[in-house]
């Protein structure tokens, strides 16, 4: 019986481990753009172009090389895909 029950938390530990993993894997995917939130709890992001904070809900988002951008305008977006 006891084993069933170090399985069990065996199973648990690998079960935390990988989910554990999995949401370090999303936060590296979603790019290496600096995102601060505000009082209100909402979300900046930091256009890497000019440098200045935009809402991610009026942010226009991207894939460039399969990391998410996000832009305060599609002025900028081109600009950084001009200059890489
Ligand atoms: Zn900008």
């Amino acid at each position: 019986m006891i084993f069933k029950l170090i399985i069990g938390i065996v199973v648990i530990y690998f079960l935390f481990k990988w989910i554990r993993r999995g949401s370090s894997m999303i936060g590296a995917k979603s790019g290496p753009q600096k995102i601060r939130t505000t009082e209100s709890g909402e979300e900046l992001v930091e256009d890497p172009q000019c440098h200045a904070y935009v809402p991610v809900s009026q942010a226009i988002g991207t894939e460039i090389d399969g990391k998410k951008y996000f832009f305060c305008s599609r002025k900028c977006l081109e600009q950084y895909r001009k200059t890489g």
